[in-house]
């Protein structure tokens, strides 16, 4: 009489997977709206926002926002706007 062994010695473990998925932001600027009182720029931890004397507008990666909507608190003009992807 013969007797299976387990080969692997996984024996009945069970694999599985952790998926983390992480949130994505994307922020724009409407530049028709925008007032030029460049109150956004210098509050944005992800550091995309700049101002170019007139109008601020998004310098760096718009998906690098971190969806803080510090600057869109600060817009008087609703010209920002953070979108969840
Ligand atoms: S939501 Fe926060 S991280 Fe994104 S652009 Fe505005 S201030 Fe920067
Ligand atoms: S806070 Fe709004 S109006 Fe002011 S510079 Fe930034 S985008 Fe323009």
């Amino acid at each position: 009489m013969t007797s299976k062994v387990c080969q692997t010695g996984l024996g009945s473990v069970r694999i599985g997977f952790c998926k983390e998925v992480a949130t994505v932001f994307m922020v724009t600027i409407n530049d028709d709206s925008c007032s030029g009182c460049d109150a956004c720029a210098d509050g944005c931890p992800a550091s995309i926002l700049e101002f170019n004397g007139e109008k601020s507008f998004v310098a760096g990666d718009p998906c690098e926002c971190m969806g803080c909507e510090a600057c869109v608190a600060v817009c008087e003009s609703g010209a920002i706007v953070v979108t969840e992807l």
